[in-house]
């Protein structure tokens, strides 16, 4: 087992790897950006080291700086949480080639991931089903064009090095899918240095039900069931639960297999995510696999009582799976809030500064992974999140109720933040039933006459 880890990540991933880490008796170091002095993750660790300016790409993202704190902390591994460098193949690679564990998979399966229209060739191939496509990137207008007509409108256009919605547009016809398409692949070459994109079928109304995958290197893969993260806001999830409301026992079974036969395609190692959509005659299809921790992980340890990033730290270090997919069970239902620095009256516009109040839910099943404290400044330079509550029901109202519960402790101010957003969503009938899709949130926004009569009362 490792001795001592440095976290190549800040926030509230950061303190949370910083405990897994504590709870094995690991020793911790953490590094920091000019702009994250004061966070929480800094004052947790053991050591801390700075590596930079505040803008990512001179800290988080400079991997020379990263590797000589490594080095300078002598540490056996790195942990580099979600965003950031955690897919960066290359960032894996030397880790490895200067003899410190890279915590995740290898690099030729972050890379064969990390290339979306690669990836989606690999899960044919071990036939699992993919939305209908270009084969391969498209390279011009006239071929877009050409694959949008045999394909049916509406179409998407996606970045081959695609994250965080990035790089995506949907297209109802030859007029938009020109336009569309140019700024697709100018999106991308801004947010990734590589202006690849390539075409699938629009799904109206899906469901986003991805699977979380534990897989030690001696040739065992298993999976810890679904999260259904269909609450989403331009393609980014706010929301997420397990188990997935409504999903029948058949389905869950086809697609968990679906799940593990296409990570074991990518030859995968450690924990990773299988990404779906579900239409809505229930067929499924593969979208991507995430090689990293994902930011929603906590849903599922609180069903399966699985410490997800233990359990990372625990397959690097070379263990093997200490249980079956047989033993793995799933108690009640959970669900997870994410509390960002954002004004959803003014279009989500952005609300970092000074927490002057800071009051967090507490009680019975209530989880809350955060790095911000009472004074903390939330900087502008990095993600919005400050905060995620998760909670834990003996079913999905009982969650549903326990969260509302919590929401209601919560005080962040004055910043603004999305705590309001989340009270309006479990409030609504349509969630309450279960029925979501990825355009809940724009049928929120959409049709304010159609709310619930109580949510207009608290309003
Ligand atoms: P990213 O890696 O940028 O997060 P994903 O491929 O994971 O991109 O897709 C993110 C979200 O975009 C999905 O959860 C879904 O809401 C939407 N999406 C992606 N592909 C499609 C599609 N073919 N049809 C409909 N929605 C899609």
């Amino acid at each position: 087992m490792f001795h001592k880890i440095l976290i190549a990540n800040r926030g509230e991933i950061a303190v949370r790897v910083i405990r897994a880490c504590r709870d094995l008796g690991i020793r911790t170091v953490s590094v920091y950006s000019k702009a994250d002095r004061e966070s929480l993750h800094v004052r947790l660790a053991d050591e801390a080291i700075c590596i930079g300016e505040a803008p990512s790409s001179e800290s988080y993202l400079n991997i020379p700086s990263i590797i000589s704190a490594a080095e300078i902390a002598d540490v056996d591994a790195i942990h580099p949480g979600y965003g950031f460098l955690s897919e960066n193949p290359h960032f894996a690679e030397i880790c490895e080639s200067c003899q410190i564990k890279f915590i995740g998979p290898k690099p030729e399966s972050v890379r064969l991931a990390g290339d979306k229209s690669l990836a989606r060739e690999t899960v044919r191939k071990a036939k699992v089903a993919i939305i209908p496509g270009s084969k391969g990137v498209v390279s011009d207008q006239a071929e877009a064009l050409r694959v949008a007509k045999k394909l049916g409108y509406p179409v998407i256009i996606k970045a081959k090095a695609g994250g965080g919605g990035k790089g995506m547009r949907v297209a109802h016809n030859d007029g938009k899918l020109v336009t569309a398409f140019l700024m697709a692949q100018a999106e991308a070459e801004a947010a990734f240095g590589d202006g690849g994109v390539y075409i699938e079928k629009y799904i109206g109304e899906p469901r986003h039900i991805e699977f979380q995958i534990l897989a030690d290197r001696h040739g065992t893969t298993i999976h810890l069931g679904a999260r259904d993260c269909s609450i989403q806001r331009r393609h980014q999830k706010l929301l997420e639960e397990s188990p997935a409301p409504g999903l029948s026992k058949s389905l869950f079974k086809k697609m968990g297999e679906a799940a593990v036969r296409a990570a074991k395609a990518f030859q995968y190692e450690n924990a990773g995510t299988i990404e779906f959509l579900v239409d809505e005659h229930e067929h499924f299809y593969f979208i991507e696999m995430n090689t990293r921790l994902q930011v929603e992980h906590p849903v599922t340890e609180m069903i399966t009582g699985i410490d997800i990033v233990k359990q990372q730290i625990r397959l690097a270090s070379g263990e093997k799976l200490s249980f079956s997919q047989d033993s793995v069970k799933f108690n009640g239902a959970a669900i997870e809030c994410r509390i960002n620095a954002e004004d959803p009256d003014r279009d989500f516009l952005p609300s970092p500064g000074k927490i002057e109040t800071l009051i967090l839910p507490g009680g019975p099943n209530v989880r809350v992974d955060t790095h911000v404290y009472s004074g903390y400044v939330v900087p502008p330079y990095y993600d919005s999140m400050v905060a995620k509550v998760i909670v834990h029901g003996k079913d999905r109202s009982e969650a549903i109720q326990i969260m509302l519960r919590s929401l209601k402790e919560t005080t962040i101010g004055p910043i603004k933040t999305t705590v309001p957003l989340h009270e309006k969503i479990l409030n609504r009938p349509r969630f309450r039933q279960g029925k979501v899709s990825t355009n809940f949130i724009e049928s929120l926004f959409v049709a304010p006459s159609l709310e619930p009569v109580e949510a207009r009362k608290a309003g």
